[in-house]
């Protein structure tokens, strides 16, 4: 019988994310808020967000702490320390708070893993995109397979034991084995969390260029979902637990972070580009690291955008992230948080999602299945509807 998805409550607790927009090259398909790194703006940077987080804390209660990038492995662990401080003495931050931090393979050495560790990181999250070295080039990244693999093993001897590994399918002239043989590779490693995302190619990527220059091709759509579908059920073999679209972990180690973004949570962003969502309220930081540095200096608000989120986009933003999980959409939150019956007010649109095995609706919550999740963006078109009454 199938396993019934854990169900993950709404969580108020903070979580705190710290961007840090640096890297040593920049990938060829990236679309994120980085740039090459400069020890000077660093250090920069670094002075200006323990600032922010200073201006910020109020004392709330907080129980995550996320780095994310960019490539915040190019930080000092001494710089990581002293964010973990200031987040600690300017938030109620938990004893068992999940510290996480990104890094690229080529970044890991021995000694530097171990101070991250006693600084206070206690998960890493791996950019590692393939284990196949010719798709590693084609994406311009620096590190090998070989070098992706001794990074997880200096992990693990430095004493981390949550370890979390990101692979992209669906790369320039990626077939369905090519792919498979990644996710083995990564199974063979044992992580113990991993993201599986498809690469997106944004319309100026350079990569497109070299694409077109290469004669480099993506394989067919179906392709794309039997790589998913093929990835998933070898995570499951390997036990284990499917908790979103794009992620699995061993039992009881989904990403505590990320699980506010979909859950429904509440986080502070600090950095450049950083968003924060909270008491209905989106936030937005200035994009650029000079503007960011320079208004933090100048004793000026480092927000670019606020608004006041209205009843319909939270519920919206509720149900859609929610779809993201295998749990789902718990129906009683929604009513409680939002005032709507979900299924009164949609259940007539959703009605084929479930004759076709795409949804399940138990009474309780309304959740994809696999085979949905590949169509999740239709079944969400269904809620950007009528205001809310
Ligand atoms: S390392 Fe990550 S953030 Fe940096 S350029 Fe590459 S994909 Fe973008």
């Amino acid at each position: 019988m199938a396993r019934r998805p854990r169900r993950i409550a709404v969580d108020l607790v903070l979580g705190l994310y710290l961007h840090i927009p640096f890297c040593s090259a920049i990938c060829n398909y990236c679309n994120f808020n980085r740039g090459l790194f400069d020890a000077d703006q660093k250090t920069r940077y670094v002075s200006a967000l323990l600032t922010e987080i200073n201006r910020k804390g109020d004392g709330s209660p907080a129980d995550t702490i996320f780095f994310g990038g960019g490539t915040p492995s190019l930080l000092e662990p001494a710089e990581v320390q002293s964010l973990i401080d200031a987040c600690r003495s300017s938030f109620a931050l938990a004893r068992d708070a999940e510290i996480t931090l990104e890094a690229n393979p080529e970044t890991a050495t021995r000694d530097r893993l171990r101070a991250f560790r006693d600084a206070g990181v206690n998960r890493l999250s791996f950019g590692v995109q393939s284990f196949r070295d010719e798709e590693l080039v084609r994406l311009s990244r620096l590190h090998s397979s070989a070098r992706a693999r001794e990074a997880f093993d200096l992990a693990r001897e430095a004493g981390f034991d949550n370890v979390s590994l990101d692979l992209m399918m669906w790369l320039p002239q990626q077939s369905v084995e090519q792919w498979l043989s990644s996710v083995d590779a990564l199974i063979a490693l044992g992580p113990d969390h991993a993201s599986l995302y498809i690469l997106e190619i944004y319309p100026n990527a350079p990569l497109r260029d070299a694409m077109a220059r290469s004669k480099w091709s993506l394989a067919p759509d179906d392709d794309a979902a039997e790589m998913y579908l093929g990835a998933m059920s070898r995570l499951d073999d390997a036990g284990y637990i499917q908790y979103e679209i794009s992620n699995v972990s061993k039992p009881g180690l989904e990403s505590r972070h990320n699980l506010k973004y979909w859950s429904d949570g509440e986080w502070l962003g600090f950095g450049c580009g950083a968003h924060s969502t909270r008491r209905g309220i989106r936030e937005k930081n200035v994009a650029s690291t000079e503007d960011y540095i320079s208004a933090i200096g100048d004793d000026r608000s480092v927000g670019s955008d606020r608004r006041v989120l209205t009843d319909q986009e939270r519920f919206e933003e509720a149900v859609f992230t929610g779809l993201r999980l295998t749990s789902g959409v718990n129906l009683e939150t929604v009513r409680a948080r939002y005032g709507i019956d979900v299924w009164d007010r949609y259940g007539e649109d959703l009605r084929p999602f479930v004759e076709q095995r795409l949804l399940i609706y138990d009474g309780g919550a309304i959740r994809l299945t696999r085979d949905g999740m590949l169509l999740a963006n239709e079944v969400m078109t269904i809620f950007i509807g009528p205001p809310v009454r």
